[in-house]
């Protein structure tokens, strides 16, 4: 059995390079050339894991099927791979640390001085090898931050180290960097990628694969002076045009630009052919919709373009299946409490409301949800979108006045949402929800079980709170469906409504597990209903 190859991306110059969809756009390659593939994200920061950090600090918690709490970066493997990814996907210089401290309370270190070198770096060398196996061709390790960051030094030391343990051969090492345009100069300028070349270099770690970043298409010219002051062949520049378009067109332009063959070159991989055919299929559908519609998805981290990131891609990968493209309006639930429902939400095809955490615009969530209940506006809640639902449904529907989830008024008379007795007596804030892969039950033909096209599923959680079982009765006597519980019947898993084009809840995250070529079902029968929505519409407007 072949050796498991490595490949490293690192990023330099600027952050938000795209080092993640560019790691994954690769991944896709390899994988449509047979190779298995794993991929993982190496992350500098010391929490432990972005659970505990906010959505302005760190974008989406990215949940894993084993309950993992991970970078959003994997959700862009998740979408353009099909290799499994587990909790040993995402280490964080926290976990790292934690694990060495903790070796050496065990006394595993025989009385030695615990350094950066070699311990930390052994620690993280074990991180990556842990995902070659004899089953898996390429193991490709996207590094966090930018070369020069103090932070990233150990994790860069390791990976130079890992060649040494590997073997040359079986490593290879590709620096995302960013060649920018100077208007004034009205050229494209490759100093800071020599910087940030000379800097990886400086430190023992020579690429063999520039990925370069750019407005503009990169001369021959470029590439040529870029080859030379870098120390790599002419045809291990590859441009990475900025696109404009769609993130879909990434993989495409790699190949192009012959990125692909390079690797497999480089590596000795035995790989066969490359078929993009679906993916070109795919960015066809892009350029041609056939209905344009628009989603408000109104949250309390709108304005954050990374705060709901597989939602706006779920949202994507619906249009794709409803031949639709989706304009997504951010609404912040603020704006909603001052300016109304009215003002800000007519004109949309569809609402959906997100998951989040504090009290901060909740009324405005709600508002919302009255306001797409009430004009029959297709509607999806997730996860506190659905717990919004039901305190909406309870307040104007059931007739409970102050109802609330116990987790933002404390002392409300009807806790419609509250915990369950396993939650009160977490205090630990890291990894203590109620997280990962957990199976559900449906009822058979409701819109869920229709859509899902089966009854028993398995969707990721992220959250504390439950619907408060003793008000299921009185809430289902007045027309919501139950339509999803756990298996045992005990937990609320999916809440909807029969009078209504397309009023859906659910309390897992469905958006963690859509692909551009496979939507989630749930997304695309929301974005159907609103396609439907806005036909109706047009008809009724155009005269008879
Ligand atoms: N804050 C809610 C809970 O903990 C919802 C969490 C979420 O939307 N992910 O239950």
């Amino acid at each position: 059995m072949a050796k498991t190859k490595h490949i490293f991306v690192t990023g330099g110059v600027v952050s938000s390079l795209g080092k993640g969809l560019t790691s994954a756009s690769i991944g896709m390659l390899l994988e449509r050339r047979g190779l298995r593939v794993r991929m993982q994200k190496l992350d500098p920061y010391i929490n432990v894991d972005p659970g505990t950090m906010s959505p302005y600090q760190h974008g989406e918690v990215y949940v894993l099927d084993d309950g993992s709490e991970t970078d959003l970066d994997l959700g862009h493997y998740e979408r353009f791979t099909n290799g499994p990814l587990t909790r040993d996907a995402n280490y964080t210089t926290g976990q790292i640390y934690l694990s060495v401290i903790e070796k050496e309370r065990r006394g595993e270190f025989l009385g030695k001085t615990v350094q950066v070198i070699p311990h930390v770096t052994n620690e993280i060398k074990q991180c990556i090898r842990s995902l070659a196996d004899d089953d898996v061709d390429v193991v490709i390790t996207e590094i966090g931050g930018t070369v020069g960051d103090i932070e990233s030094q150990p994790f860069l030391e390791a990976i130079r180290q890992f060649s040494l343990d590997a073997g040359k051969e079986n490593c290879l090492y590709i620096h995302l960097t960013l060649v920018p345009y100077l208007k004034a100069a009205g050229e494209l300028k490759t100093k800071p990628t020599q910087h940030s070349v000379g800097q990886l270099r400086e430190i023992g770690i020579q690429p063999d694969i520039l990925v370069c970043r750019s407005e503009r298409a990169v001369s021959r010219d470029d590439r040529e002076k870029i080859a030379l002051f870098c120390n790599v062949p002419l045809e291990a520049v590859i441009e990475e045009r900025d696109k404009d378009f769609s993130i879909y067109e990434v993989p495409l332009s790699l190949v192009d630009h012959g990125l692909d063959e390079l690797i497999v070159k480089r590596l000795g991989l035995d790989a066969d052919p490359l078929d993009m055919q679906d993916w070109r299929e795919l960015l066809r559908r892009v350029k041609n919709p056939e209905h344009e519609i628009s989603i408000a998805v109104v949250g309390k981290y709108a304005e954050h373009k990374d705060a709901y990131k597989s939602i706006y891609e779920s949202i994507d990968h619906a249009g794709l299946a409803n031949y639709a493209q989706v304009r997504i309006g951010r609404i912040q639930s603020e704006e909603v409490e001052r300016e109304g429902p009215e003002r800000l939400l007519s004109g949309y095809d569809g609402i959906l409301v997100p998951g989040g955490f504090g009290e901060r615009g909740i009324e405005g969530k709600v508002e919302a949800i009255r306001f797409a209940r009430e004009r029959g506006i297709p509607f999806f809640g997730i996860c506190l979108g659905m717990q919004c639902a039901v305190i909406e449904f309870g307040r104007n529907v059931v007739g409970l006045e102050n109802a609330h989830s116990s987790e933002f008024d404390k002392n409300t008379p009807h806790p419609v949402i509250c915990l369950l007795d396993d939650q009160k007596r977490v205090v630990e804030k890291g990894g203590t929800m109620r997280l990962g892969a957990q199976p559900s039950t449906l009822e058979p033909e409701s819109k869920a079980a229709q859509l899902y096209e089966t009854r028993d599923i398995l969707e990721r959680h992220r959250h504390r709170y439950e619907f408060n079982n003793v008000y299921r009765q009185q809430f289902s006597a007045h027309g919501m469906r139950f339509s999803g519980t756990s298996p045992d019947g005990k937990l609320v898993e999916i809440v909807e409504l029969e009078d209504h084009p397309f009023f859906l809840a659910v309390q897992y995250h469905p958006e963690f597990k859509s692909k551009p070529t496979a939507s989630h079902p749930l997304f695309r029968g929301f974005v159907e209903a609103a396609v439907q929505r806005r036909s109706n519409e047009k008809r009724s407007a155009s005269p008879a």
